[in-house]
């Protein structure tokens, strides 16, 4: 009776899978989501994964 509910909203909810970087140029370290990772401080895209 009171598990009904939109399955469609919690899922979006969920965590995307962030994969942590470091970008080689400044050194920041940071989380990334999908294929095209920049540096949100120098947005530069030379990071490696950590
Ligand atoms: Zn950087």
């Amino acid at each position: 009776m009171c598990t009904v509910g939109g399955p469609m909203a919690d899922i979006k909810m969920k965590k995307l899978k962030t994969k942590k970087y470091r970008c080689l140029d400044c050194d920041n370290e940071f989380k990334g989501i999908g294929r095209r990772v920049v540096c949100p401080s120098c947005q530069s895209d030379n990071v490696e994964e950590v």
